[in-house]
């Protein structure tokens, strides 16, 4: 049976908080359990469980008091007929303008593939005002999508579909990794159930009997990192989650032999120089897989996604995955854009300022103290909220890019090293100008070369902020060796 969480689960996980948050926000909690009363919910549990979840969960995420308030309010007005001038008055201004984003996102309905992307460019138009919107509506979804079982059956799988479509994929933007996976674990057996009785039962036949050797080889390099002098390290193991093990099998017609990161381990260690340490540690222990270390400390993945890949052979047979970041990075790799918007003083218990992955978060924030520039909203608009046109690499990865994207894009999109290196590219097979403008779906192959650099029309080719960037960056350091 579904539960109401205590106003004290809630305040104990802001125990760092003023004692005046402590106030605001139990203010909060006791007005919305007065205001929704006798509503049930499907299960017939009292509707305050799925309020006071939406409310822990965000205090959890360490977010602002404001923010945790409206989380618990959200629904007052809609369902409980609290007026909004009734709102302004108890919770003020800020609080009164969540709950309204929140609302007028509720009423975004999943109506097909075709028509999902539109409804993803409307969501996060409306998160440019306060991406705070966003994220009491994925702690929202998340609580609703867990509790998919007492739904009536013929709501469940749209319901489902939704949050693999729509807002599984905006986590994924905002990198908030946390509330991503469970949102498509959650959604994957409603949604998708044949498919899910096949990924359970390969997972029951391959992986099962993985999860006591996994501990193993977790305490082994734990041990190893103690030896070789770096302590203070935290971490955790896992076995791949069931929806992205799913995508993951499609891509390998479902042959699960071609899967390499089943199993992983992740390392949080106290700085970037001992993430390269333990890399080493990893590799004498384990003999790496060639070609599959990936350094996203030196290469951000596009949301800002910081951490380094490495796969190795684990000496009996299986393979393992090792991941390894600071406790910085794996803060904003759970919580991502919502990182910047917690209550500030949990950010720097370390004195450490945050590592700048966000730039475009940043922008975000920018425009929301309405300090922006023309540029900054074109920027924005181009990245994030046009349309954007999927192509694939040879192998056949979707590389999501803006509409007018060229090859150039492209490239930086895979990796600033393959863009500064363009020596060509093809599209569907036939070699193009770089200027090329990309068309859904097209199948595009770069060639780059060591001597081949960019040259100043490359800014105007790029469409992406990300592209520009790079290119800006690599004429630069062209003009100081050339000055020399
Ligand atoms: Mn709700």
């Amino acid at each position: 049976m579904e539960r109401i969480t205590p106003l004290e689960d809630i305040l104990d996980v802001m125990k760092s908080r003023t004692a005046d948050d402590h106030a605001f926000v139990t203010k909060a909690y006791h007005y919305t359990e007065l205001a929704h009363g006798g509503q049930k919910r499907y299960s017939g549990a009292p509707y305050f469980v799925h309020l006071s979840a939406v409310g822990f969960t965000l205090a959890d995420m360490g977010m602002d008091a404001k923010t945790i308030a409206a989380g618990l309010l959200h629904d007052v007005i809609e369902d409980a007929k609290r007026t909004e001038e009734d709102i302004q008055i108890e919770f003020g201004d800020e609080v009164l303008l969540l709950i309204q984003g929140v609302t007028k996102l509720g009423k975004l309905k999943y109506r097909g593939v075709e028509r999902h992307m539109e409804s993803l460019r409307k969501l996060l138009v409306a998160t440019a005002k306060d991406i705070r919107v966003i994220i009491i509506k994925l702690a929202d979804r998340l609580h609703n999508v867990s509790t998919l079982r007492y739904v009536p059956e013929h709501k469940r799988e749209r319901i489902a579909l939704e949050t693999l479509q729509i807002y599984a994929p905006i986590a994924n933007r905002l990198s908030i990794g946390s509330i991503k996976g469970l949102l498509e674990d959650y959604a994957f057996p409603y949604a998708y159930p044949e498919e899910y009785k096949k990924v359970e039962a390969i997972i029951a036949t391959h992986v099962r009997d993985n999860e006591k050797r996994i501990e193993k080889l977790y305490r082994t390099i734990q041990i190893e990192l103690a030896q070789n002098g770096i302590t203070d390290t935290r971490g955790s193991f896992r076995v791949k989650r069931t929806y992205s093990l799913y995508k993951k099998l499609l891509k390998h017609h479902m042959n699960i032999e071609n899967i390499y990161d089943i199993l992983a381990i992740r390392l949080i260690v106290p700085t970037i120089g001992d993430c390269y340490r333990a890399l080493g540690i990893a590799h004498a222990l384990w003999r790496p897989l060639p070609g599959r270390i990936k350094d996203y400390i030196a290469f951000p993945k596009p949301n800002g996604y910081q951490s380094i890949h490495t796969t190795v052979f684990t000496g009996d047979g299986g393979f393992l995955e090792v991941q390894i970041r600071t406790p910085e990075m794996d803060n904003e790799a759970s919580l991502g854009v919502a990182a910047h918007f917690a209550y500030k003083e949990n950010l720097n218990t370390n004195g450490k300022s945050l590592p700048t992955r966000f730039a475009w978060v940043k922008e975000i924030s920018k425009l929301q103290k309405a300090a922006a520039t023309g540029d900054y909203i074109q920027t924005l608009h181009t990245d994030f909220f046009e349309d954007r046109v999927f192509v694939f690499t040879p192998k056949g990865d979707v590389i999501d890019l803006p509409v007018d994207s060229t090859p150039i894009d492209f490239a930086y999109a895979i990796h600033s090293d393959i863009g500064n290196h363009i020596a060509g590219a093809k599209v569907n097979g036939k070699l193009v100008s770089l200027d090329t403008v990309l068309k859904y779906g097209d199948i595009v192959e770069v060639e780059t070369k060591r001597s081949a650099k960019p040259t100043k029309k490359w800014i105007d080719y790029a469409k992406t902020a990300l592209a520009k960037k790079h290119i800006r960056v690599a004429l630069q350091e062209e003009s100081k060796n050339t000055a020399k």
